[in-house]
């Protein structure tokens, strides 16, 4: 890939945490011609194999519309929580837009968020409040989704356990996931953040 190309896929990419950064550094090295395809040009070695695109559950333009049948962030989604989501969304009625921020996401590009965000947040700590590890993620299982804007997160924070979506991390106002039982017996309490959620940290 050129770096031409290599530049606007980073123009396309403002939605994920710092990508835009990261893929300019890299952008510009292929300019200088010192990078080539399969090397390890980064320390940790996240783009040795080319930036994270659509297939790796990247949204180009930050967002999409939760009724998408084409990209992957949204396809790979477990479709029990992806039919949970659309039928809240029809629910909602036309006046609240229901956008996917985030979905499912490939291995490569949790490793590339939680990179961005160590970089972002100065420890390996404090970026796990924020972004968890490959292996444990939700988003990665295609167990999660992250959902705007405001006003449909607001929606579901007042009516998404009818349809057993509940907020996870009281920090994550925008992250859902599907709780079956919440039908009946409502959302269970949040945790603060990912650092407390004991999938991710045990
Ligand atoms: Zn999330």
């Amino acid at each position: 890939m050129g770096a031409a190309a290599l530049l606007v896929t980073a123009l396309m990419l403002p939605g994920i945490l710092g990508a835009a950064a990261a893929l300019g550094s890299w952008a510009g090295a292929g300019a200088g011609g010192t990078h080539t395809a399969g090397g390890t040009h980064t320390a940790g070695g996240s783009f040795a194999q080319g930036a994270p695109t659509a297939a790796d559950g990247v949204i180009a333009g930050g967002s999409v519309s939760v009724f998408d049948d084409t990209l992957p962030a949204v396809t790979k989604l477990d479709p029990a929580l992806l039919a949970a989501v659309r039928t809240a969304a029809r629910a909602a009625g036309p006046d609240i837009r229901f956008v996917v921020n985030s979905g499912w996401r490939s291995p490569k590009l949790q490793e590339q968020m939680l990179q961005d965000a160590i970089a972002q947040y100065g420890s390996r700590t404090e970026a796990e409040k924020w972004v968890a590890t490959p292996d444990a993620s939700e988003h990665v299982k295609g167990e999660a989704i992250d959902i705007g804007p405001w006003a449909a997160d607001d929606w579901l924070s007042r009516h998404g356990a009818a349809y057993g979506l509940c907020q996870i991390y009281a920090n994550e106002g925008w992250h859902f996931e599907l709780r079956p039982k919440a039908k009946t017996q409502g959302c269970p309490a949040m945790y603060a953040d990912p650092s407390h959620d004991p999938r991710l940290t045990g």
